[in-house]
């Protein structure tokens, strides 16, 4: 006789959850507007209304990306989803990647390359200050890579890495250009295609401010051409640009192509999240996250706390990195921070736990008003002992 299980008590309970202020590194808080579009019924995948939204987000993409890129969407997955995409698309068995690690997330892009057999050389840099232009071009000479991966926001340092010049280096060298725009997009200034970027991804929670869930991505005419040029097929159907291109309708198709059933849902909250931004305007969003970012450096200042990152040029205005001071535990003020504000702050990630404190101020987070209430949370720092 087959046993039967019963149905868990639990789920008897009301669903409850309590608000909280994300200024970690994401996800970050939704808007009001976001938050009310997901309550929409849900949508079949193929159905006009939703075919129109998947128009609408690309060419809120192509705005955010500052690209006129055709093949333009978002994934159906996070963050990682946009970084393995680049990486099983872009790159076949054999062939060299050029990594620059300034924390984990350059590390992860080498383990995932690694996976799909692909060689990764890696260029490593303090987590305090970015890879130079010639650091760069003695490791292109030096490994004569297919393709270069960078982090424009490694959120685990809170360095940020300038993107301008390196574009047309790589291309010299014949290698396609990839950037990880997950902690930056929206906050700081981005231009894919004056910057010479070939492939770049984000995650819909960050500063973009949609639920997570989706990670947009986009594609340079010199990125299609290798996908055109492999010899091999991708190692991922379900990351396949070549398929998801032909859904989003991206190669000027007549109609699209099912691939896999995208969540209805999720997309209503990043068409309102980009509806926003587009409204709000990106120089402006930018000067935003700016200003707010410059607001809580002269907080943490004046209390006596220094960025972790300390040249100006190298730190973001999306996720700023605190230098836990000698004697203090961070759990303990995490772990404050939360019960008696309600503001979530972040420990260090992989290689920096332990020496600095993250505050993350993405979307609807980088305000005068949240930034007050981070240092306010901070205010006292309990001793270890
Ligand atoms: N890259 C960077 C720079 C990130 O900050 C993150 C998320 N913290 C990721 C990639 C991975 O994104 P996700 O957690 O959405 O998969």
């Amino acid at each position: 006789l087959a046993t039967h299980r019963n149905p868990p008590a639990i789920l008897k309970t009301k669903l409850q959850l309590p608000v909280k202020i994300l200024t970690s590194p994401g996800p970050t808080n939704c808007s009001e507007r976001v938050l009310q579009s997901l309550k929409n019924q849900v949508l079949g995948h193929l159905h006009p209304e939703v075919c129109q939204l998947m128009d609408e987000i690309k060419a809120g993409l192509q705005y955010v990306f500052q690209t006129n890129n055709r093949l333009t969407l978002a994934l159906s997955a996070s963050g990682h989803g946009g970084m393995e995409a680049c990486l099983t698309n872009l790159l076949e068995p054999g062939e060299t990647i050029l990594v620059v690690k300034s924390g984990i997330w350059g590390e992860r892009a080498a383990d995932m390359a690694t996976r799909i057999g692909v060689h990764a050389e890696v260029i490593e840099t303090e987590h305090t200050s970015a890879v130079t232009l010639k650091q760069l071009e003695i490791a292109l000479h030096r490994h004569n890579p297919v393709a270069v991966f960078m982090v424009h926001a490694e959120s685990s340092t809170g360095l940020k890495q300038p993107l301008e010049g390196f574009g047309d280096l790589i291309h010299r060298y014949n290698a396609l250009f990839i950037v990880d725009t997950v902690a930056s997009l929206c906050g700081e200034p981005f231009f894919m295609d004056s910057w010479g970027v070939d492939a770049t991804y984000t995650g819909s929670q960050k500063a973009l401010g949609a639920p997570p869930g989706l990670s947009p991505i986009s594609f340079s005419p010199r990125a299609e051409k290798k996908l055109l040029q492999r010899k091999t097929k991708p190692s991922s159907y379900y990351l396949d640009m070549t398929l998801l291109g032909n859904y989003w309708k991206c190669f000027g198709n007549e109609s699209r192509v099912y691939h896999h059933t995208i969540s209805a849902t999720l997309l209503y909250g990043l068409r309102e999240a980009l509806a926003e931004i587009a409204e709000e305007g990106l120089r402006a969003s930018w000067i935003r996250h700016a200003s707010a970012a410059a607001r809580l450096r002269r907080g943490l200042e004046l209390r006596g706390l220094r960025s972790y990152v300390k040249i100006p040029q190298y730190q973001l205005s999306t996720i700023i990195s605190i230098e836990l001071p000698p004697g203090v535990d961070d759990t303990i003020i995490v772990q404050r921070a939360m019960k008696n504000y309600n503001v979530e702050i972040s420990r260090g990630l992989g290689p920096t736990v332990g020496k600095i404190l993250r505050v993350g101020l993405l979307g609807t987070n980088a305000t005068f008003g949240k930034v007050d209430l981070v240092l306010r949370a901070l205010e006292i720092l309990p001793s270890k002992l």
